[in-house]
């Protein structure tokens, strides 16, 4: 009997800003790589035109940032693919179905698994053309404190449409599911450490300490 052949096991991403990276969104791609068996976890940083930069962190700061920091955690690594699109001009903006998109045709059939906090999720039905994302990828929620699904929501009832049968593993399907996966809370968000480098305030322990020099530099 033929049975479909995906080359390899899952790779997972944590598509994000990373205005600036913390300590929330390391633990977060670490345990959801540890709980769900994905061996290649990235982060995937996404490129914000000039005209959209927020006010604190530079484009160039946040990618150093990110590198620093993943100097010390071997079990992730930095995708660049979706920022050399965008600074390229090979896309308008880091839209997230563009970048799957780009993805799955570099991946072929290999399992996508496409990770995203309970905040992002809960408004997945903003984004860009989000009915083909689980076409595109597997979907998994990283809980985040103070925040829930609101009840008849997209992202509720995707939970339920999409959830993994029991025959599904990341080893037999390229895409398709969406789950939940517990993971420790960290009342941790970037808004938080950009308002605290604003006021010259310390971020030690909300952020990797091999960053803190970097953030901290005036
Ligand atoms: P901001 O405060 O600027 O909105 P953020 O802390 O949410 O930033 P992002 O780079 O926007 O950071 O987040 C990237 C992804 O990581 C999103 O899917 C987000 O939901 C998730 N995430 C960020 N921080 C946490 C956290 N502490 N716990 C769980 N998920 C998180």
């Amino acid at each position: 009997m033929a049975t479909q052949t995906l080359t390899e096991g899952p790779v997972g991403f944590l598509g994000g800003t990373f205005d600036p990276l913390h300590l929330g969104h390391l633990r977060i791609a670490l345990e959801v790589a540890q709980q769900l068996g994905i061996a290649d976890m990235r982060l995937l940083p996404n490129y914000l035109p000039p005209h959209r930069q927020k006010p604190l962190l530079s484009a160039e700061k946040r990618l150093a940032v990110l590198s620093k920091a993943l100097e010390s955690c071997p079990e992730l690594s930095l995708d660049l693919s979706e920022w050399q699109a965008v600074e390229q001009g090979e896309a308008q903006a880091g839209y997230t179905v563009d970048s799957l998109r780009r993805l799955r045709k570099q991946l072929g059939n290999r399992p996508l698994v496409f990770v995203v906090g309970d905040d992002a999720f809960a408004a997945i039905d903003s984004w860009k053309e989000y009915q083909v994302l689980p076409e595109l990828c597997h979907l998994v929620v990283a809980t985040r404190p103070g925040y829930c699904l609101p009840a008849g929501s997209v992202a509720a009832q995707w939970l339920e449409q999409y959830a993994p049968q029991p025959a599904d593993t990341f080893s037999n399907r390229a895409a398709g599911t969406v789950q939940r996966c517990e993971v420790t809370a960290l009342d941790i968000s970037a808004t938080q450490i950009r308002e605290l480098l604003a006021a010259g305030k310390s971020v030690r322990y909300l952020v990797p300490e091999s960053v803190l020099a970097l953030l901290e530099e005036k």
